[in-house]
């Protein structure tokens, strides 16, 4: 049995709360990472683990990615994350949402809550009859908020851009080839935006009616989700799964520059090394996709509006400049450099 703290992924956390509810047979795991630079924002997953422990390995791992996240996105947002552990049928109940929903209100504001894998924007409108503390909710006209899907994709489209131009030295995507892993919510809208600059768009997805039907639709090629990761391109973009790159995928990739939205691309730290090793240029993935979060922390913060959004996430491509300029300096990786940096933002 492993103390929080023995875990590979404790990583001085500030507190790290167990919640149960018996009467709705809530369990669920609610870690803040650093609450330096505000209080600890970070989704809650709701999701099955075979073991228990993998659940507080999650919430340890993930909060401390949304330390990093959002202080690299210059925002006054510590980071913390929630997982909610459901049984084998992910049985998910109101009053299960609401226990939840009074745990983190507990809280009194040291962590907001958002939405995550196995939640839903209709689970978020629940919590916040127990929680002030929760974005993510419908937007309302003129308000700030709802889905931070296209948001993401901006910030990951002013991203490429940003690295066809250093390692390339293109001003605009037009003849740019890019591989899109992904057919969904940021792969579309970077499609959509790349394709509409000229770029030569090649995508795959598991669902490959979805992939068929964007490439219809942006004039691109639909590629079997196999092919995608070997491709000879100038750009390719992960926006599906995380861990895809691996010593074995980074030994095969076909492409000077790998930038994409996916959460959590490198496998395994190392794998930021060996990228660098290739001398391909590596967006790192918390950097490249803030847009979501930037749009998400607007709306919760009510500090600003859809230009105020826009203009912070319009700073993307100079931090990620700022990365790949140290790494150019030093010689270390880009995914060190990021991590460095968050690091020290976060007071680390
Ligand atoms: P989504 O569910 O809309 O789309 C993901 C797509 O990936 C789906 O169409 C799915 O079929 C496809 N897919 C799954 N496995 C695949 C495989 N092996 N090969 C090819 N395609 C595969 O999700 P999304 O919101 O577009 O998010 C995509 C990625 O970006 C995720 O890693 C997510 O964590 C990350 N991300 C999303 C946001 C956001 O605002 N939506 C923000 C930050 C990071």
């Amino acid at each position: 049995m492993h103390a929080p703290w023995d875990y590979p992924d404790f990583d001085d956390h500030e507190v790290v709360h167990f919640v149960t509810d018996r009467d709705s047979g809530l369990c669920a795991v609610i870690a803040l990472h650093s609450t330096h630079l505000g209080p600890a924002a970070g989704g809650v997953r709701f999701w099955h683990y075979a073991e228990p422990g993998e659940a507080v390995r999650d919430a340890l791992r993930l909060s401390r990615g949304m330390s990093f996240k959002n202080a690299m996105a210059g925002l006054p947002l510590g980071g913390g994350k929630a997982v909610i552990l459901a049984d084998d049928r992910r049985t998910k109940t109101p009053q299960m949402l609401a226990a939840y929903g009074r745990a983190v209100e507990g809280l009194g504001g040291r962590y907001v809550t958002a939405e995550d894998v196995g939640m839903t924007v209709a689970d978020m409108v629940e919590l916040s009859k127990q929680t002030r503390h929760v974005a993510g909710l419908p937007v309302t006209e003129g308000s700030v908020g709802g889905d931070p899907g296209p948001h993401t994709s901006y910030g990951v489209f002013l991203g490429v851009k940003a690295a066809v131009r250093r390692a390339l030295g293109k001003d605009s995507l037009a003849g740019v080839h890019i591989a899109i892993q992904g057919a969904g919510s940021v792969a579309s809208g970077l499609a959509r935006r790349a394709a509409a600059e000229g770029a030569r768009v090649s995508l795959a997805d598991i669902d490959r009616g979805r992939a068929a039907a964007l490439a219809d639709e942006v004039g691109g090629e639909a590629v079997d989700p196999e092919a995608i990761m070997t491709l000879a391109a100038d750009v390719l973009s992960p926006n599906a799964l995380g861990a895809i790159l691996t010593e074995q995928s980074i030994a095969a990739l076909n492409v000077p520059v790998v930038a994409g939205g996916a959460n959590n691309q490198l496998a395994a730290p190392a794998d930021g090394q060996r990228i660098h090793e290739r001398g391909i240029l590596y967006a790192p993935d918390y950097v490249i996709n803030a847009g979501g979060i930037i749009n998400v922390s607007t709306e919760y913060l009510k500090d600003g509006d859809e230009g105020r959004v826009r203009g912070r996430i319009e700073q993307i491509p100079q931090r990620l400049e700022q990365i790949w300029s140290e790494s150019a300096a030093t010689g270390r990786n880009p995914a060190e450099v990021a991590d460095d940096m968050a690091k020290r933002l976060i007071g680390r």
